[in-house]
């Protein structure tokens, strides 16, 4: 019976249940913005990587069914077959834009667009990867699917990094490359840009930096961490992401024409899975557009951010190393960030908790990421709820 083949399920999920890690999908019932609806009961919303609202943002949409309307709902083929329609070359054209680079290339989304360049980057054991410890785990599954000699740095060690790049050139590597997020996606700190380039450049590393939480947040008009640096032209491989400040799905390569066709040539995501539907695109190009000419929206984000943040330092959690919108709330069990998060839904505030293994254990938390279309009213609210559940669970005095 196909019943006792599975049986080893039961085992696992009663596991994850004793452990405290079981969860059930929460469900939202209108759109992502920040009062919303889930599991029908109507909360503060603030868990989404919405940053700029553009989700549910009407340019955005209209551009969307302008594009559905002209060219359908799907391509029906990958890239390489005739799945390229001349509107995926014209987002492409304006990645580059925005991120001043030579070209872009988009991939189904900000995971294999990871996956596909540390793949197809690294191709033998000869080749060195070396990867921050908090890097996003699509790095480390890239890494996984490489055939390259591997070390991870402790998390932003500038000298545990050195060692790592000397080890690479001891051993005569063919290539060396160094990964780290720009933002780091559960901590929300930054990552030492400047001097990750130096020695980048003293060591002959290629040096790939994955801003998915920094596009549409850090830099001039939202271009990301390299450009917040001041780093232009010196950076190999920019990744970012459609997924999240840019409301619609997928994710990108900003580097060279050679790295483009390279990846077109080699990218297994790029060669072998469809290519993004037609509204996908359209709500991409006008979400950029609103980037490139109205990118006030931005300070609005910094804005409550920087409100939300001190607030929650103020009433005496937890916050790590933040130094962007995603403010950890650190609790150290998930026992108390499961209770912290079920008794703050309770109360009209919607934090997902996160655990083991998504943070190391010792380090659960909440997760909060504030947007720039939170009012100070739903900041306050919602403050308020922190404050009375953070006293009664004994996390703040
Ligand atoms: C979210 C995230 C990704 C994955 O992006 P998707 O477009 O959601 O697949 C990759 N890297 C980092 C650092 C992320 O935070």
């Amino acid at each position: 019976m196909v019943n006792n083949l599975l049986k080893f399920l039961d085992e696992e999920i009663a596991q994850l249940k004793e452990q405290n890690l079981y969860r059930e999908l929460f469900v939202l019932q209108t759109p992502q913005t920040p009062t919303c609806i889930i599991n029908g009961k109507k909360v503060i919303n603030l868990s989404s990587n919405n940053y700029l609202g553009f989700t549910f943002n009407e340019t955005i949409k209209k551009k969307a069914l302008e594009l559905t309307e002209k060219y359908g709902v799907g391509t029906a083929a990958v890239r390489t077959i005739i799945g390229t329609m001349d509107i995926h070359q014209q987002l492409e054209e304006q990645i580059a834009r925005f991120k001043n680079t030579e070209s872009a290339l988009v991939l189904q989304s900000g995971f294999t667009t990871n996956v596909a360049v540390v793949q197809s980057f690294l191709t033998s054991e000869e080749d060195f990867l070396i990867s921050d410890e908090l890097n996003h785990a699509s790095i480390i599954d890239g890494a996984r699917l490489c055939k390259a000699k591997r070390r991870i740095y402790k998390h932003k060690n500038m000298m545990d990094l050195e060692d790592c790049l000397r080890e690479a050139k001891r051993i005569n590597s063919r290539r060396i490359m160094v990964v780290t997020d720009g933002v780091f996606s559960m901590d929300g700190d930054i990552a030492p840009l400047p001097q990750i380039v130096n020695l980048c450049e003293k060591y002959g590393a290629i040096l790939m930096v994955d801003d998915a939480h920094s596009s549409g947040v850090l830099g001039k008009n939202g271009k990301g961490t390299v450009n917040h640096f001041g780093l232009d032209g010196r950076v190999h491989i920019q990744i970012g992401t459609l997924s999240k400040a840019i409301g619609a799905m997928g994710g990108y390569v900003a580097s060279t024409k050679k790295v483009r066709d390279y990846l077109i040539h080699k990218a297994r995501p790029f060669l072998f899975s469809s290519s993004h539907p037609p509204a996908v695109i359209g709500a991409c190009i006008a979400a950029f557009e609103i980037l490139e000419k109205e990118p006030q929206i931005i300070d609005k984000l910094w804005e409550n951010t920087k409100f939300f943040k001190n607030s929650l330092q103020q009433l005496g959690f937890n916050t790590g190393e933040s130094e962007t919108p995603i403010t950890p709330i650190i609790v150290g069990s998930s026992e108390l960030a499961m209770k912290m998060s079920d008794l703050l839904f309770d109360e009209g505030v919607f934090v997902q908790g996160i655990v083991y293994p998504t943070v190391p254990k010792g380090k659960e938390r909440l997760r909060t990421i504030v947007t720039a279309l939170h009012s100070k009213e739903e900041l306050k609210f919602a403050l308020d709820k922190f404050n009375k559940v953070g006293k009664k669970l004994d996390i703040i005095k």
